[in-house]
């Protein structure tokens, strides 16, 4: 073996044991810590090189290394004021608030340090709304197998009971209803109802995108109970389903929407956004953050942002997506006793396997034997949510990985 990989493999080794004692265990980790990353690739530190089809969870849309992004951040460094607080108005997190209002048409918006916190602060627009009016402890409605991130107000408007259970009581009044079935929805509408909150694509749960017709009816039951209409675009906004956000696909448009992952392409940044009468609903005292849209992050996202502009990234997503698509299908094809369904759109898609099959082994052996990062979801899903950036050529040189993966399965 030459001689890097045996120093790499050392010092492999030696940080996993260092991380095994030292780290909470809240994960299961996979063996590899990685290193440095460029483009769609990412290295670990025996420097081999892996093809990324999870981008971090969806975080990293513009791939490694992006220039402009890299430019931006340094300049702020040379500036030298990475936070200010949210006490003074900063130019970057201005710039940024303006774009991504442009972007995402909304009318207001409150940068926040992750997805989780920008939930945490659309339920708080949600409740505040209703107390306005004089509904006090008005009542949420969440979605089945829906994920919206561990603090407990997102955790209680999660809809899958091993995340939630051994954690209650968490925030009282929500009720769940099935995806996609309006009907169900309807059914838990009462006087007390204030909000609905619902993934305009379900990732984390099994990639599962909601029908037009499930959010178009959902938006007109909150117009008529003067409702508030919550999409959680944390993991398939930002251009991932060949839209910059999911829902301009079908123009329903909600009252509040969140957003985080892929808007600082790796640095912690969310936001909630909010738009006609969800506005100005919260007052000045109702909610802050101390580090939520500082100098650093929101000159990282208005660079983001910037890109996704100009090289029109929502509409390379749905290019790619289309390979992918495509591709995907031909695994499918070729192995109908492992796959059962593939689902998705742009690039957030999933192949459904088989109960039988273990889904984490093929996620391992992938990594572990092809250098392909690709990642899990609910229902025996592998869901491939790679870097907006990626080409044809990264497309292919996944299925051809995969399919090792796939035939060494089989045999
Ligand atoms: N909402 C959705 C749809 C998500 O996919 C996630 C994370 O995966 C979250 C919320 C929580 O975001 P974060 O992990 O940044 O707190």
């Amino acid at each position: 073996m030459d001689d890097t990989i045996v120093k790499g493999n050392v010092v492999n080794d030696r940080l996993l044991k260092e991380g095994e004692k030292y780290f909470y265990k809240t994960y299961n980790r996979f063996p590899v810590v990685f290193d440095h990353a460029d483009g769609v690739y990412i290295y670990d530190v025996g420097d081999k090189k892996y093809l990324d089809f999870g981008a971090g969870i969806s975080v990293c849309g513009l791939g490694y290394g992006n220039d402009l992004v890299n430019r931006v951040m340094k300049s702020q460094i040379d500036k030298g004021l990475l936070h200010i607080s949210n006490l003074f108005y900063n130019e970057p997190a201005i710039d940024a608030a303006e774009k991504l209002i442009a972007l995402s048409q909304m009318d207001k918006v409150f940068f926040t340090n992750s997805g989780t916190e920008a939930i945490e602060g659309a339920l708080k627009i949600a409740r505040r709304y209703n107390y306005n009016k004089g509904k006090k402890n008005s009542e949420i409605i969440a979605m089945q197998g829906s994920f919206h991130g561990r603090s407990m107000g997102a955790l209680s408007v999660t809809g899958k009971d091993h995340y939630r259970e051994p954690f209650e009581p968490l925030v009282g009044g929500v009720r769940f209803a099935t995806y996609n079935d309006l009907d169900s929805v309807k059914a838990l509408v009462n006087e007390n109802t204030g909000a609905i909150i619902l993934e305009t694509f379900q990732g984390e749960g099994g990639i599962y995108p909601a029908t037009e017709e499930f959010l178009k009816g959902v938006r007109k039951i909150c117009d008529e109970n003067d409702l508030i209409l919550i999409f959680d675009e944390i993991q398939c906004g930002m251009g991932r389903t060949g839209y910059m956000f999911a829902w301009q696909e079908f123009g329903v448009k909600p009252d509040v929407l969140t957003v985080a992952k892929a808007l600082g392409n790796g640095v912690p940044v969310g936001a909630f956004l909010a738009s006609g009468k969800a506005s100005d609903a919260m007052k000045p005292g109702d909610h802050g953050s101390t580090y939520g849209g500082n100098p650093f992050v929101c000159a990282v996202a208005s660079a983001v942002l910037d890109v996704f502009k100009e090289a029109d990234i929502p509409g390379h997503a749905k290019e790619m997506g289309v390979h992918l698509f495509k591709a995907l299908d031909e695994v499918m094809e070729k192995y109908p006793e492992l796959i059962v369904d593939h689902r998705g759109k742009g690039l957030i898609q999933g192949l459904e396997f088989a109960a039988d099959v273990k889904v984490s082994d093929i996620v391992s052996k992938a990594l572990l034997e092809q250098q392909l990062i690709l990642i899990s979801a609910e229902h025996n899903t592998i869901r491939f949510v790679p870097p907006l950036v990626i080409e044809r050529e990264h497309v292919e040189a996944m299925k051809e990985r995969l399919i090792a993966v796939l035939d060494e399965m089989k045999a």
